[in-house]
């Protein structure tokens, strides 16, 4: 194995974010009110003088052409499909808080919707719902050179945020293979953890501020850009991870972390589980505080990947591959820590084959293998999706235990993830939705998860699929509280119906 040497062929141009749109692949998506069994609530049905009257709150940007409603319209997995009419597009925060009072009075539901890209159901409407898109709402606000404290509109794609804070020497305190399409108050308001999680932890940590607009049109501002803030509760966790059901983010305010000047990615091939977990175990005890990123995929997810995106794998084929990530300050340091690093896991058999990348291109190469796993699967067919949190030494078992549950009723069952910050995606492809085969998969999933006191929604929240399981990793009292606090946000319950809150007490 020569570490700096050898490079896999690769087949395709690469292609680093994950962003082709629900609109782009083939129609016929079972409409979300005939595929599950949900029963619109009683609000408004928009009518004509509905239209004239939003017309004259965003005017120019009330879309009802049944084209441009198709895409936003249906999930980005294309497992859910809304049968809304009318689209808005708001610039400002005024105009949001406008159409929300006018909605609140009317009673008419709203689904707020930034990039479409979650993984949950939760950015499309049910039923009828209006969709509030915050596409216009993306310009920069600020940006303080000496602190990294960049305040910018809720609808900023993350990639393009990124790439303006780099510009000016920072870094982004989250990355996702969605980058090129999510929007930065859609990521707040999944609380979204993704591949930079393990170095900077939760957005609940790095977003210092932020200004939310509630159901009846009330503009919260608390869009501070303090590092300390203990005036009392932290209002602003209460939208973070909210999904759209207490307010509809306007704004935000975010840390940036100085970008790190040296980066180096190893992808590394190792010859079981147990081997992959003593990596990482290595890897924190060597590399310490330059690691960034722990990912981990296993062989079924890279045939998928050589499959449908046509990468090629850059080492020998193996059951689990690594993917590590440090970022520092010092080439020199990094490298020597590095090098000793992959020699004791070459040396020990942790590792069987791997490659090192330092420059931009082959970086990104490497990283396209792990990023574009969910595009992969989506080619595959319908795809079953689980996000658990797990202890690390049983992480991957039920991936093992469904193959043998399922056996040839499932086309591919796969287990990668964001390994350093003990989370699954384990998913299940198929031809097509298939009743018995999501029979045989829940509860049986979400019960072995909480056998292990797991999280059954690690990073992607509950949205409208995954609402109703909320109790596996939440206390009774936890659930009614989240009741209360929606009912004295949105008392009329017209945001985001349907999501996040389990259908039954
Ligand atoms: C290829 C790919 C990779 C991904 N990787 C990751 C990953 O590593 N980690 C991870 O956590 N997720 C990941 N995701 C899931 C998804 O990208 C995230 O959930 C993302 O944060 C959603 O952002 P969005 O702008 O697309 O939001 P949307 O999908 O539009 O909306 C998501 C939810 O937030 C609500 N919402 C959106 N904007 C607002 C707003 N301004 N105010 C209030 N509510 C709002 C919506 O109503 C909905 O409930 C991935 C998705 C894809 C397609």
């Amino acid at each position: 194995m020569g570490w700096a040497a050898p490079w896999g062929p690769w087949a395709s141009p690469l292609v680093r974010s994950g962003n082709s749109s629900a609109s782009s692949r083939s129609p016929g998506v079972m409409l979300t009110r005939d595929r599950y069994p949900v029963q619109r609530l009683p609000f408004s049905v928009v009518s004509e003088d509905d239209l004239a009257a939003l017309e004259r709150i965003v005017p120019g940007r009330v879309i009802t052409d049944p084209e441009e409603l198709e895409a936003p319209n249906v999930d980005w997995l294309r497992t859910v499909r809304g049968s809304s009419q009318v689209l808005l597009r708001p610039r400002t925060t005024q105009e949001v808080a406008h159409v929300l009072r006018y909605c609140h009075e009317r009673n008419l539901a709203v689904s707020p919707q930034g990039g479409n890209t979650g993984m949950v159901g939760g950015s499309t409407p049910v039923f009828d719902e209006i969709i509030l898109s915050t596409a216009l709402m993306n310009q920069v606000i600020s940006f303080q050179d000496m602190s990294g404290v960049l305040v910018c509109q809720a609808g900023c794609v993350l990639e393009e945020l990124s790439q303006y804070v780099e510009e000016r020497g920072f870094v982004m305190p989250l990355d996702l293979g969605a980058k090129g399409s999510c929007h930065i108050g859609g990521n707040v308001a999944t609380n979204a953890g993704g591949l930079r999680f393990l170095r900077y932890g939760s957005l609940r940590g790095t977003v210092l501020g932020l200004e939310a607009v509630l159901a009846d049109g009330t503009v919260l501002n608390c869009l501070t850009s303090l590092r300390k803030d203990n005036t009392g509760y932290d209002l602003k966790q209460l939208f973070i991870g909210s999904e759209g059901t207490l307010g509809v983010i306007t704004a935000v305010s975010i840390l940036c972390p100085p970008r790190p000047s040296a980066v180096s990615v190893a992808f590394l091939g190792c010859p079981g589980f147990a081997e992959v977990l003593q990596t990482f175990s290595t890897c924190r005890q060597l590399l310490g505080e330059i690691l960034s990123a722990f990912e981990f995929m296993d062989a079924e997810c890279m045939q998928l990947v050589g499959r449908h995106l046509r990468l090629a794998s850059p080492v020998q084929e193996s059951p689990f591959y690594v993917l590590i990530e440090t970022s520092g300050s010092e080439a020199g340091h990094d490298a020597e820590k590095l090098s000793s690093f992959l020699e004791q896991v070459q040396g020990s058999g942790l590792v069987t084959d791997g490659t090192l990348a330092t420059d931009q291109r082959r970086i990104q190469a490497l990283w396209a293998l792990r990023e574009r796993i969910s595009e992969a699967l989506s080619r595959d067919g319908y795809v079953y999706k689980y996000d658990l949190s797990l202890p690390l030494d049983r992480l991957y078992d039920l991936v093992g235990d469904l193959r043998t549950r399922l056996g040839p009723s499932a086309k591919h069952v796969v287990g990668y993830g964001h390994l350093g910050d003990g989370n699954l995606h384990l998913n299940v492809t198929a031809e097509a939705f298939c009743e018995s085969l999501l029979g045989a998969l829940e509860p049986y999933v979400y019960e072995w998860t909480a056998r292990q006191q797991g999280s059954v929604s690690a990073e992607h929240g509950l949205g409208f699929k995954k609402r109703d399981v909320a109790g596996y990793s939440k206390a009774p009292e936890a659930l009614r509280l989240m009741r209360q606090l929606k009912a004295l946000l949105d008392p009329r319950g017209i945001l985001n119906p349907y999501k996040t809150l389990p259908a039954h007490a």
